[in-house]
């Protein structure tokens, strides 16, 4: 039992040790293929495991064939931990479903729901895509100023226009996770930079839609099980009601967007942590250097506790954000800034104590570590972006601080 009792629920649990079993079996076999998988065999293969457990069910209401009344935040982030554990570039390419979804099921916007989910519940794999960062450039924005709070989406440079009963759309997006293989996109765009947080808009775009093109996928260093590229939006139209919610409801929607992918990402950090480290105490316990395993020189041992103490907490504190969410009432509503400063130190945190655990992990492997049929330099090449998606280390320590004051950053 490595979860602390009291945030679970006997079904939580069912679901930890389900996830983990498919793990074991379907993943971990695999995992150091999937940065040669060019064409995603395995990683299609692998989330359709996941389809075939249901899990996806969970990002969607009852009313249309989901099961979300069973998730809560604890249970879905250690769903997500547990994913990680096998492969984090899964976890964040599965979870973003839910994600891209989420702000359609919080507004009830029944055209999407009713026109979308159908085709998500059923057993064939299906993407979805929350489509946000934008390329910077000389004029500045882009990237984490979208996520800027203090920005309020002045900086979105996607607009969208109302003609008629059309939404029409011009910009470019960047590195989403699942774009270029979404049937889904939810949008953030805005009617008019000048309005703030009013002019953000959420508004999804089924594909193929005429005006939306697709750059070539990214070459990056690790998460190769998740997809990336440019999207080209030139004068795309979908109908009025595919806008999530309406002006000023959208924006909430949106910062909830960030703080729930604060959260997922924390939990997949831990989840990264926590592979490296049990790899690396199996290897540890094996390798014998100066006359005795490399775990029983006190050097090791010295290493081995800080990645211990970084998982525990980094673990406790992930599930301590995700319970104040479940009980958001008493923390101060879902989208408080004291909601946001908690999923932010958990991510922050996990992200880091993810790259000090597989560093380490790295270091007492020695070359053995670096190679990549020891498992553990992927886990070191995958983690690092958890540290620099969704507002990076910066802007997240800023969100941090405005748990604890009016920080204007
Ligand atoms: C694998 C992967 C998956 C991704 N998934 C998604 C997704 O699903 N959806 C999506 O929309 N995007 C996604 N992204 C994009 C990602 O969230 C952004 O790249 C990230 O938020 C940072 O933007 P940027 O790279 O442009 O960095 P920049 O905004 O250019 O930041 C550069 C540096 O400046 C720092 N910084 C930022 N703001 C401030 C400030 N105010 N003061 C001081 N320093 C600051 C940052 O922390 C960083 O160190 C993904 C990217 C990758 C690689």
């Amino acid at each position: 039992m490595r979860y602390l009792d009291i945030f679970l629920r006997d079904e939580d649990r069912i679901l930890q040790e389900q996830v983990r079993k498919f793990v074991n079996t379907e993943i971990m076999p695999v995992r150091q293929q999937i940065d040669d998988d060019e064409h995603h065999v395995i990683v299609k293969k692998i989330i359709q495991g996941l389809f075939d457990m249901g899990l996806h069910l969970r990002y969607f209401p009852a009313a249309y064939g989901g099961c979300s009344d069973q998730s809560t935040f604890v249970s879905n982030s250690i769903m997500l931990e547990e994913i990680a554990r096998g492969d984090s570039g899964i976890a964040v390419a599965f979870s973003c479903i839910g994600w891209a979804f989420q702000p359609a099921v919080l507004a009830r916007n029944k055209a999407i729901l009713e026109k979308f989910v159908p085709l998500f519940t059923g057993k064939e794999v299906r993407f979805a895509c929350f489509n946000m960062t934008e390329p910077g450039g000389s004029h500045g924005g882009g990237g984490c100023d979208i996520e800027n709070l203090t920005l309020q989406g002045r900086t979105i440079r996607t607009t969208a226009r109302l003609e008629g009963d059309e939404w029409v759309i011009n910009g470019q997006k960047l590195w989403a996770t699942n774009s270029g293989i979404s049937d889904l996109y939810c949008t953030v765009c805005t009617t008019d930079p000048n309005a703030g947080d009013r002019g953000i808009a959420l508004i999804y775009i089924p594909h193929p839609t005429s005006g939306m093109t697709f750059g070539k996928f990214e070459r990056k260093s690790g998460m190769n099980a998740d997809r990336n590229c440019a999207t080209f939006l030139t004068e795309v139209r979908v109908p009025r009601e595919y806008r999530a919610s309406e002006e000023g409801k959208d924006a909430e929607l949106f910062h909830l967007n960030l703080i729930t992918g604060r959260l997922g990402g924390a939990a997949m950090a831990v989840g990264n942590a926590q592979g490296a480290f049990e790899r690396v105490l199996e290897y540890t316990g094996e390798r014998i250097v100066a006359g005795r395993p490399i775990r029983q020189h006190s050097i090791a041992a010295g290493m081995l506790a800080d990645m211990a103490m970084g998982i525990e907490t980094a673990r406790m504190y992930y599930l301590a954000a995700a319970y104040m969410m479940d009980n958001h009432r008493k923390y101060g509503g879902l989208r408080s800034h004291y909601i946001l400063s908690r999923v932010s130190l958990a991510k922050v945190y996990a992200a880091e104590v993810a790259i000090m655990v597989t560093n380490k992990a790295m270091e007492l492997m020695g070359s053995y570590g670096y190679v990549r049929d020891y498992d553990v330099e992927k886990y070191w090449r995958d983690c690092k972006i958890i540290q620099l998606w969704e507002g990076g280390a910066q802007l997240g320590r800023f969100d941090i601080c405005r748990g604890y004051y009016d920080c204007q950053l």
